[in-house]
């Protein structure tokens, strides 16, 4: 079975209710007769249900941007994947290259929130991704087998063949420098030959991996036509229809 287009957008600290509303709607017009791609979006928590609400029965998605790892308790400011599941999140990211450098979640804790993903539910969508100094020093492999090994530890394959990656270099995020479609194609390759090599043969086949990294509309063609990209996770640009449209638009 072909791997359908996946467009998803990350909001990051980004619009409350209202402003969410108001995007919400304008992708609802905009996107709604879009059947040859799906979409996911991922607002600040708050800004969930009313995004869930202006987005019911148009196909779109909502994801949170991060989750708890415990269901409930003293974890002041926390979301569990449970209460997202509560308001109509279906998707959540877990282990952005913001969270990991940021809020230091590491490895261990990006794998034990897939668990709690899993728990919940929710499909995660697993950010992986080097810095341009481990680029540079030749250990990009390294980094997205240490990532992947560890962000799936202790999960079933049937688990991990409905993960998205994303695959994410760190120095393109947010800094209008995207990989080449060539080094894009490259490391997705990797990361589908390493969940080859590790898993029974049908989860490489069925994993969707994401590019993501100041994708706009102007280069979305060239990176999602390569055989292994299978969609993008577009932060900046996601927060204007016509531009988060014109990306999905490309790839036709
Ligand atoms: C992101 O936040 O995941 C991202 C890829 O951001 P941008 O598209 O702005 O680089």
């Amino acid at each position: 079975m072909a791997r359908r287009t996946l467009i998803a957008g990350n909001w990051k600290m980004n619009l409350g209710p209202v402003g969410a509303e108001k995007l919400s709607m304008q992708l609802k017009s905009s996107l709604m007769d879009d059947q040859s791609v799906d979409f996911i979006v991922a607002p600040p928590f708050i800004s969930i249900p009313a995004a869930v609400q202006k987005l019911q029965h148009t196909g779109i998605l909502v994801a949170g941007q991060d989750l708890e790892r415990a269901v409930s308790g003293a974890f002041t400011g926390g979301i569990s994947g449970e209460m997202l599941r509560e308001a109509g999140a279906t998707h959540v990211l877990v282990g952005h290259s913001e969270r990991r450098s940021i809020y230091g979640d590491t490895d261990q804790i990006i794998n034990e929130k897939l668990h709690a993903a899993f728990r919940a539910g929710l499909i995660p969508i697993l950010c992986i991704g080097e810095t341009l100094e481990q680029r540079d020093s030749g250990q990009l492999e390294l980094v997205l087998s240490t990532q992947l090994l560890s962000g799936t530890a202790g999960l079933q394959a049937d688990q991990i063949s409905t993960i998205i990656i994303a695959y994410e270099p760190v120095w393109a995020i947010g800094t209008g420098r995207t990989a080449s479609p060539e080094q894009a194609q490259s490391a997705h390759a990797f990361i589908r030959s390493w969940l080859g090599d590790n898993l029974p043969s049908y989860v490489a086949q069925q994993v969707q991996i994401l590019y993501g990294g100041s994708v706009k509309p102007g280069n979305a063609r060239d990176l999602l036509s390569q055989p292994d990209i299978d969609g993008a996770l577009v932060g900046g640009a996601s927060l204007n229809a016509q531009d988060f449209k014109g990306i999905a638009q490309a790839i036709k």
